[in-house]
């Protein structure tokens, strides 16, 4: 799923930046006694209890520098409205609530979004008393933290990831294939999108008050397979939020491989990989997801015997670590070879989603020592006790070893080799995890 964005909101100098940084686990922002200081960052990247998420701080969001404060804040309060998934609506423990504080408690106890109304610079811990005004926002029980100090940012952090949505495999059926289009802007996603639809129309599924940033159609192939197309253009010819395209338009894929199983990288065949092509099909790759790179424009190239191949080794090359996505050539304007993207799609997504009997890849892992005995240092020999998968999407192995600091890179390299001769797993990254553990008995 795509990574929930968590919102703080408030009025100035209630400690918003201070929480950001406290919250992200960073201490970069200075916000030593002087009000209004400069925030560079506006999105930072948390995690907390293997929950990833991005936290806004919307009193970075420049508005008007013209308007009133009250002004500004309730344009930050709608932005956290219409995009985060948890909003943190800050005020001041010292203070008390002020008029400006009741404004935006307003508007945001109109939304059925989380808010949890979190009072800050609350220093020491006797606070039933403070507290007890706060409930007269009529957004529930306060949460007493100190930004500066770090009370009770846990417990907040406790309760912010309580409130994530749920994870996507209840967005849609587990069988549903999720595919992601990416690409950089005018490679043709929507043109394939289209292409694969098969027709000229885009189906808009666009659901308002969403933070949903792409658009997606679904798709049957002959045998009934169900595919969703996440495509993350559709949504920027409608928008016409004036931000810098390039930084956006990679948001928008991030978020949308997050959700996927199935990535499809388009690259122009008249300007080869780019580095934002290398970046976001990389994330995909770290990700665990299945990934076809998908060549478009192959109309426009002109052809001899030797051009597939030219093409091939260049993509390899740039994309080293990636050597078991498939690679295809089409043309989305004459829909050339789109018929069949459909099953390279499924094909990959069953390989991503491929187990292997524990009994069988033992075997497997006995016979590769034989051939090439693991590594060995001062006397010590690496021993691999047992191998399991865990988990598929992508393909999850554990190994039990004897000295997990004897194993190497590029052992590890042969051994996945070795399950790929065996076993396939085209089109998907697989995952070695190498644990320590007592003698076998
Ligand atoms: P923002 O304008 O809402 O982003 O507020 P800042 O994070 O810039 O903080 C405003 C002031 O409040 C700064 O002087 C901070 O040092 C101070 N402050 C922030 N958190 C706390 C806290 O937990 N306790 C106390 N005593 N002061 C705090
Ligand atoms: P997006 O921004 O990635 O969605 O790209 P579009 O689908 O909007 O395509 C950008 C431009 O490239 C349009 O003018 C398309 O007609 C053109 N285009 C897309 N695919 C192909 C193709 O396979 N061959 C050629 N010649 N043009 C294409």
């Amino acid at each position: 799923m795509s990574k929930p964005i968590v919102a703080i909101v408030g009025r100035p100098n209630v400690g918003k930046s201070t929480i950001f940084n406290r919250l992200a686990g960073q201490r970069t922002a200075i916000v030593e006694d002087q009000p209004g200081v400069t925030r560079d960052r506006l999105y930072i990247e948390a995690e907390w209890l293997s929950h990833r998420f991005t936290i806004v701080d919307t009193g970075g969001i420049e508005v008007d520098p013209q308007d009133e404060i009250m002004v500004a804040m309730r344009h930050q309060a709608t932005i956290a409205i219409d995009e985060a998934d948890v909003i943190l609506f800050v005020v001041d423990g010292k203070q008390g609530i002020t008029q400006a504080d009741k404004e935006v408690g307003k508007i945001l106890r109109a939304t059925k979004k989380p808010v949890l109304l979190v009072v800050n610079k609350v220093d020491n811990r006797n606070v039933e008393n403070e507290l007890f005004e706060f409930y007269g926002l009529g957004l529930g029980d306060p949460i007493p933290i100190s930004a500066v100090h770090g009370l009770g940012t846990g417990d907040l952090l406790d309760e912010v990831v309580s409130h994530f949505p749920k994870e996507d495999q209840e967005e849609y059926d587990e069988d549903i294939i999720k595919v992601a289009i990416i690409g950089k802007p005018n490679v043709g996603k929507s043109s394939l999108t289209n292409a694969m639809l098969g027709q000229e129309r885009m189906i808009v599924s666009d659901v308002a008050g969403t933070t949903r940033d792409a658009i997606d159609s679904m798709l049957a192939l002959q045998d009934g397979t169900q595919l969703v197309i996440i495509d993350t253009a559709g949504m920027r010819r409608k928008s016409k939020i004036d931000l810098p395209v390039e930084r956006f338009s990679v948001m928008r894929a991030l978020r949308a491989v997050d959700r996927s199983d199935v990535v499809l990288m388009l690259i122009d065949a008249t300007e080869g990989v780019t580095e934002q092509d290398k970046k976001i099909v990389g994330y995909a790759h770290d990700n665990g997801k299945a990934i076809v790179i998908v060549v478009n424009k192959w109309d426009l190239i002109e052809k001899n015997d030797k051009t597939v191949n030219v093409f091939t080794q260049n993509i390899r090359n740039e994309l080293g670590f990636m050597q078991y996505a498939p690679i295809i050539f089409i043309s989305a304007k004459t829909k050339q070879r789109v018929h069949r993207l459909g099953d390279l799609i499924k094909y990959v997504a069953e390989q991503h989603a491929m187990r292997v009997s524990t009994g069988v890849l033992n075997s497997l892992v006995e016979e590769a020592m034989l051939i090439n005995p693991p590594p060995n240092d001062k006397g010590r020999r690496l021993k691999i006790y047992f191998a399991t998968q865990p988990s598929v999407k992508p393909p999850t192995f554990i190994l039990f070893v004897n000295h997990a600091d004897l194993m190497h890179f590029s052992y590890l390299r042969y051994l996945e080799n070795k399950f790929r001769e065996s076993f396939g797993f085209e089109g998907t990254p697989i995952r070695l995890i190498v644990r320590e553990r007592e003698e076998k008995s």
